[in-house]
């Protein structure tokens, strides 16, 4: 049988971490699981419902109608809410932060990490998230905590959010960066932080092939 990679990418906003686990995951021909996509999913369907995504009552409540599909590949992931394609929709500020206020209730994760858990059972994957090293994968055979100082993240994260045409400002992405980040890593329920035995990595001044680059190398050990 051939090796089973389970690599867990954690860290808080605009570390690079789905960008380069998507160049890995075509680099090692494994799957890409991106399990923040999930959370937006849910925020989005709250959003729409026109409920309060903080309020566990109100998430609570329509948890149930929530059905998520996630079509994996080594392209990229798509998803798919209650049947609809949300993979673009859901990659708003507004989404963003729904995201992070559902993340915090306890049976939102109860329910995506029963998800995510099943969706490496049988394969190769590398997985991003906040809580891969810590909750979802325990076991990886790889955990990696990616980091980049603050201006640097919301430097990448503003480009990205403009080249696909949306009207924010650097200072409102950078406030919205501080406030998920403090929100995910204060959260009762499997906070963002480092996996004990998770390998820092600075991104910082990197180029995105050199961040790959040492990726790969710490997937194979070197
Ligand atoms: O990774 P991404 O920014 O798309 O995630 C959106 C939000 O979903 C995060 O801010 C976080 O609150 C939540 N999340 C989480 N656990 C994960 C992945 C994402 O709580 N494994």
């Amino acid at each position: 049988m051939e090796k089973q990679y389970l690599i867990a990418i954690d860290g808080p906003v605009g570390a690079g971490k789905s960008t380069v686990a998507k160049i890995t995951a075509k680099k090692l021909n494994i799957i890409y699981v991106d399990t923040g996509a999930m959370y937006r999913a849910v925020g989005l369907y709250v959003t729409r419902k026109g409920l309060d995504t903080k309020k566990s009552e109100d998430v609570n409540s329509v948890l149930n109608e929530i059905n998520l599909d996630v079509k994996l590949s080594n392209e990229g992931q798509m998803i798919f809410l209650n049947g609809e394609d949300v993979t673009k929709l859901i990659r708003t500020p507004e989404i963003s932060m729904a995201a992070s206020n559902v993340s915090a209730i306890p049976e939102v994760r109860v329910k995506l990490v029963d998800m995510q858990r099943k969706l490496a059972e049988t394969k190769s994957v590398i997985m991003d998230g906040r809580d891969i090293g810590t909750v979802v994968l325990p076991n990886a055979t790889t955990k990696i905590y990616l980091n980049a100082e603050l201006d640097e993240r919301a430097d990448r994260r503003y480009k990205e959010l403009i080249k696909k045409g949306q009207d924010v400002t650097f200072e409102d992405v950078k406030a919205d960066i501080v406030k998920r980040d403090t929100n995910d890593m204060s959260r009762a329920v499997s906070p963002l932080k480092k996996a004990d035995d998770a390998i820092e990595l600075d991104t910082t001044g990197l180029t995105l092939e050199e961040v790959v680059d040492k990726v790969i190398d710490i997937i194979n050990g070197r």
